[in-house]
Formats: C-alpha cells, sequence, structure tokens
C-alpha cells in the first residue's frame, strides 16, 4: 500500500526514495536505517511502478 516517502540512512543503499509499504526494495531496509523523507533522491523505479 501506499505509504509517507521513506529512504535509507545507509550509504551503501541505492540512493532512491520509497513510498509504498510492500516495494521489494523498501522492505529490505531496516527500521534502524529508515528515514522518512524522500531525502533529496529520485523516487524509487519499483515504486513508480506500483503507481
Ligand atoms: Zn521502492
Amino acid at each position: 500500500m501506499k505509504v509517507s516517502a521513506y529512504h535509507s540512512s545507509n550509504k551503501s543503499d541505492p540512493d532512491v526514495y520509497h513510498d509504498h509499504s510492500d516495494c521489494p526494495t523498501g522492505q529490505q531496509i531496516p527500521s534502524y536505517d529508515k528515514v522518512s523523507g524522500t531525502g533529496g533522491f529520485p523516487r524509487c523505479k519499483q515504486c513508480v511502478d506500483k503507481g
């Protein structure tokens, strides 16, 4: 489902933000690395495909 924007604070993760809770890439972000907001990154392609 659609959620507010979040991204990873881990530098080794892709520089994108997510806005779907069921995004496979977003789901790999551990909670301690998860930061709300876009981080100034472009939107994750998998999230774009989900709408
Ligand atoms: Zn995503």
